[in-house]
């Protein structure tokens, strides 16, 4: 299995929630929406999953944060 590092995630958002995720950059090219790496649709994704709108938003999903950490 492949370990994925952190920089290899975009960070994705919630629109229901304004929670972000991470969503694997291999997958970031395809239509919306995208699904994160813990299952989650999410409607935008903008930017690096270790920049402001990932780990360091107000509200960086915890499931996110352990599987790109992994
Ligand atoms: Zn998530």
């Amino acid at each position: 299995m492949l370990v994925a590092m952190s920089s290899d995630h975009a960070a994705g958002r919630d629109q229901n929630t304004g929670q972000a995720h991470a969503v694997l950059r291999s997958t970031a090219d395809l239509p919306a929406p995208w699904a994160a790496i813990c299952g989650a649709s999410v409607g935008v994704v903008q930017g690096r999953w270790d920049g402001p709108r990932g780990t360091r938003s107000a509200d960086p999903c915890p499931e996110c944060t352990r599987l790109a950490a992994g």
